[in-house]
């Protein structure tokens, strides 16, 4: 099926745009990382969001994806990887998987902080950021599995299964990791090889491997969509939530400060409601 819009993201911004398109009759598919990895899920307490105070940041969240949900809203958890201009619609890879639209919103929250040191010379060269699309290069090698999201130890598990020799790194000791997988708890990392990955250093230790599976919960916005403008470390974005692409649209922490769910939700609605228009107007 081809849907009138994608949502990347499902937090405030993303589903206040999909419930506008909704609105107006467009179908739309929300791609989000498992709503436990919302930032604003762990927040105890939200006391500025107007009409609501006191909710915690899970309360908010379900009651927004419940509305959404009622509307009709429909949803894949994954990560997308790429997006990719075809036929006057967008092709999105999410993980393994393809999805198409005919406009996109990105709603992909705050960037998840600056590339490995020598994660982007290594794309295509050892450095993948999916299990499931890479796994089976690496059958009998040894990988690293740098873990930053909540669903990165099953996807450990799974490149374990598969018959790869994993050793899973993180900052914080993970959860649900099969206990055959070694766990190196480090914080500075970078990725080693000369042409292709070779290794990878973790506070000063060297582990050895072919290949290094990078999961976070998010893609960095300019990787996602080669040819984006940005505006510092956000998306650049008109008062109509545009961005420089045609069909493209952005909303909430992506697009900068202040990083609230008014904002979010505010720029969510603009966003939604300018792709449906572009919609209308194809
Ligand atoms: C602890 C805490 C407390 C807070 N308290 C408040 C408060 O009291 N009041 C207030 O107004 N704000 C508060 N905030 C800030 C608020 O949570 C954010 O401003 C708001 O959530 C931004 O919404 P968003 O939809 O833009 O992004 P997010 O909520 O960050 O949602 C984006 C989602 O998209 C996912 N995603 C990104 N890229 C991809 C991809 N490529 N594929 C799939 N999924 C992807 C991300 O993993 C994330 O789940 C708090 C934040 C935190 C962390």
């Amino acid at each position: 099926m081809k849907y009138d819009v994608i949502v990347i993201g499902g937090g405030p911004a993303g589903l206040s745009a999909a419930v506008q398109a909704r609105v107006r009759n467009k179908s739309v598919l929300v791609v989000s990382s498992p709503t436990a990895d919302l930032p604003v899920w762990k927040a105890e307490r939200i006391d500025n969001y107007l009409g609501l105070p006191g909710l915690s940041g899970a309360e908010l969240m379900e009651r927004f994806e419940a509305h959404a949900q009622e509307l009709g809203v429909e949803r894949r958890t994954g990560r997308a990887l790429n997006a990719m201009p075809m036929d006057g619609g967008f092709f999105v890879a999410v993980d393994s998987d393809v999805v198409e639209g005919n406009a996109l919103v990105l709603a992909s929250g705050v960037s998840q902080g600056p590339a490995l040191p020598g994660e982007l010379e290594h794309l295509g060269a050892g450095v993948s950021y999916c299990a499931t699309c890479d796994g089976m290069l690496y059958r009998n090698k040894d990988v690293v599995v740098v873990g930053k999201s909540t669903h990165a130890p099953e996807e450990a598990n799974y490149l374990h299964g598969l018959g790869c020799r994993v050793t899973y790194v993180s900052a914080k000791a993970p959860e649900g990791l099969d206990p055959a997988i070694p766990v190196v708890q480090a914080k500075r990392l970078s990725i080693l090889g000369e042409g292709k990955v070779s290794g990878v250093e973790a506070d000063g230790n060297t582990i050895p491997c072919d290949g290094v599976f990078l999961l976070r919960s998010a893609v960095a916005p300019t990787q996602l969509l080669p040819g984006l403008e940005l505006d510092g470390p956000y998306i650049r974005v008109d008062r109509n939530m545009a961005t420089n692409l045609p069909g493209v649209f952005a909303a909430g922490d992506c697009t900068g400060l202040p990083l609230q769910i008014s904002k979010a939700v505010g720029e969510g609605l603009v966003a939604g409601l300018r792709a449906a228009e572009y919609l209308d107007h194809q």
